[in-house]
């Protein structure tokens, strides 16, 4: 049997809060139930938003909860040849196109418009329909794109086979059908760096052997797109499960900009790390 290999991936654009110790822990905690190893990966990829500094205090903040992790810890931000090989098969199979779409043009003040799974405005599709002619000017003119996935081909090529099972490992676990179809087509690589969250996200779990991904229901749907890329690319689909989120008193997700379940901020405040693990068992938030 293989070692069960676990991972927390946490990007450091900001100050990790109670969510990211939750998840921590939950890798840890099922990681060491089944005899296997959690990782530490850095998804630094947006150098624009993540900060050294943020990774050297989420390190401090993780030991200090009593999460740890074997070297070496790897940095997404040196793996960008790995994530352009990765496209490079997309590409191949004739999957991917350039989108030189502004933010502006793609509408996201229009509340009414229709959205992707995460929420984000469902992409028209409009840069599929330029002819390779227009396409090569405008990037021989060095006008800044994006690539995204032609999902309804990809959806054509892969066919039914998308299931993937979800659930606490070690018990009664679900067969899910994912739905990328859901989804506009998504972005693989970003303009401002060759490649995007779930590109990397896959080509890493299979490059560290990831075999359970556990994380936050936020991520669930994300999932849809992640299997649909593993097929593509021909890497394993590991076990996930998605666990609840720490919610603050509004019913809302954490958020990296508020202070008040900041790991550190707790600390500073005499919170202990035993205080954390009981807040977590019972989800308060203070
Ligand atoms: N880096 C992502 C985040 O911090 C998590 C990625 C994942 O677990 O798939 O939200």
């Amino acid at each position: 049997m293989t070692t069960p290999i676990f991972r927390f991936a946490p990007s450091p654009n900001g100050p990790l809060h109670l969510g990211h110790a939750l998840s921590a822990l939950w890798n840890q905690h099922l990681a060491e139930q089944l005899g296997g190893v959690c990782l530490l990966r850095i998804e630094d990829i947006d150098q624009l938003r993540c900060k050294p500094e943020f990774i050297d205090a989420a390190m401090e903040d993780l030991r200090w909860i009593g999460f740890h992790w074997p070297e070496p810890v790897m940095r997404q931000s040196t793996r960008f040849q790995c994530y352009r090989e990765a496209l490079g098969k997309l590409e191949a199979q004739g999957l991917i196109y350039p989108c030189f779409c502004t933010r502006k043009m793609l509408g996201w003040s229009d509340a009414q418009r229709q959205r992707d799974p995460d929420g984000t405005p469902l992409y028209d599709g409009r840069c599929k329909a330029l002819s390779m002619d227009v396409r090569a000017k405008r990037i021989a003119n060095g006008e800044p794109h994006a690539l995204r996935l032609d999902m309804a081909k990809a959806v054509r090529q892969i066919g039914a086979d998308l299931t993937f099972e979800e659930g606490q490992p070690e018990q009664p676990n679900a067969m899910i059908v994912a739905s990328p179809q859901d989804w506009g087509d998504a972005v693989v690589a970003r303009k401002e760096f060759p490649t995007s969250y779930h590109l990397a996200v896959v080509v890493d779990d299979a490059a560290q052997g990831i075999t359970h991904v556990v994380r936050g229901i936020d991520l669930f749907r994300a999932t849809d797109v992640h299997v649909l890329l593993q097929r593509l690319l021909g890497l394993p689909t590991p076990h996930y499960f998605h666990h609840a989120l720490v919610l603050d008193e509004g019913g809302e997700k954490l958020s990296k900009s508020r202070r008040s379940t900041g790991l550190a901020a707790l600390r500073a405040i005499g919170f202990s790390p035993s205080d954390i693990h009981n807040m977590l068992e019972r989800h308060e938030v203070p």
